[in-house]
């Protein structure tokens, strides 16, 4: 099959769809993998790297485009893409069509196969694909709170492990999911006091079996975010509610409850946020300051870290990947439901159900 791996074009969005790793996992079964020029140069892999894996480089972005019958990407295609793309095309990537009506209806037009990454689901109920730029974020999130502790960032000047005779810094997590248990995971590695929060008893239990007491695990109450409030010196906000914007955990008026210089860092911001003091920002400007609290609200934090999460994310989709390549998309979607799942828009049709519902179609 011919396959081609464009250049991210989204604003400031440094990730490629496959690493060279990736491509020579093609090739060798015999498949055609075009990539464009300086495609992976956001997440350190030179044109070279891609050649050496035995991929066709090429320079002109139509070619790349028209030549393929698989399109792997990272971000939703932006508008001069959707025009590219065409009948007989099977494009696969993160779309969250839902919210882009704009979007859904030129992929429609389009006549393409769309399969989106994020729709695809496991047997635990779980995101395959969403999970790994979770544990990104998640894990990310106690590096950029530990950043924003300090004195210059605007934060209390707190070091989060402490020293010998200093006690270690408090960190709450709000939601123990993926997000939150990498989260977690992060801040105990650095000698902080980690408390996670959760509406979910059986992931309070999960998260207490696997940690063996070196965790506090919290049933999320009114009461217990308050005293999180007033007791950590960071606090991370890691809830999803499925299908909803995130619910609002911490006022502005409980600010004034937080140390000065306490750090909020809301990684749910992608769904709205989860502190009413959250506005999305970016990683040119990460941090502001309400109340003496230090926000931290990027919403695309993976793409700091483009060669760790394009790494991840080439991990993730690979076998997806090379079941698209060796079977054609209809038996590969056809064997296996939970990939079956991802398919949101063929031959002109919505056929996932929450998107059709979204913009009141038929799927
Ligand atoms: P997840 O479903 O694995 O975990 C969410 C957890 O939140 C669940 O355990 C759930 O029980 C818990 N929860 C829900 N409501 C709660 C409440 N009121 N109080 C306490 N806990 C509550 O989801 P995830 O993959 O960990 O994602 C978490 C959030 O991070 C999502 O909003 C996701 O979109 C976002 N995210 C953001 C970035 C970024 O770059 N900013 C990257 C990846 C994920």
């Amino acid at each position: 099959m011919k396959i081609a791996v464009p250049k991210e074009i989204k604003n400031h969005e440094y990730r490629v769809a496959l690493t060279p790793t990736g491509v020579r996992e093609l090739v060798e079964r015999g498949h055609r993998v075009i990539v464009q020029a300086s495609a992976g140069e956001g997440s350190g892999f030179p044109d070279t790297d891609y050649q050496a894996a035995g991929a066709s480089l090429e320079a002109d972005v139509e070619k790349v485009w028209s030549e393929a019958e698989l399109i792997l990407k990272v971000k939703e295609p932006q508008s001069e893409e959707v025009a590219r793309l065409g009948e007989g095309q099977t494009l696969f990537t993160y779309l969250h069509l839902a919210a882009e009506e704009k979007l859904t209806k030129g992929l429609m037009a389009s006549g393409a196969t769309c399969i989106a990454y994020e729709t695809i689901t496991d047997d635990h109920g779980g995101l395959p694909l969403l999970a790994p730029m979770s544990r990104v974020a998640g894990r990310m999130a106690v590096q950029a709170g530990a950043h924003s502790l300090e004195k210059a960032q605007g934060g209390a000047g707190v070091l989060l492990p402490g020293v010998p005779g200093v006690a270690p810094a408090k960190v709450t997590v709000i939601g123990g999911g993926v997000v939150g248990e990498n989260a977690a995971r992060m801040a105990l590695g650095l000698g902080a006091e980690v408390t996670v929060l959760d509406k979910s008893l059986p992931r309070l239990e999960a998260l207490d079996h696997r940690y063996q007491g070196r965790l506090r695990t919290v049933y999320s109450t009114a009461d217990a975010l308050d005293e999180a409030i007033r007791d950590s010196d960071l606090i991370i906000g890691a809830v999803l509610v499925p299908g909803a914007a995130a619910p609002k955990l911490i006022t502005r008026k409980q600010l004034s409850d937080m140390r000065p210089g306490s750090v909020l860092v809301d990684v749910a911001i992608d769904q709205g946020g989860c502190f009413e003091t959250s506005k999305a920002t970016t990683h040119a400007e990460p941090t502001y300051v309400v109340d003496d609290v230090v926000h931290y609200c990027v919403a695309n934090m993976p793409g700091a870290v483009a060669r760790t999460s394009t790494q991840a994310l080439t991990n993730a989709t690979m076998p997806f990947v090379i079941a698209l390549a060796d079977k054609g998309w209809q038996q590969a979607l056809a064997e296996d439901k939970h990939f079956l799942g991802g398919l949101n828009v063929h031959a002109g049709q919505v056929t996932h159900p929450a998107v059709a519902e979204a913009f009141g179609l038929e799927s």
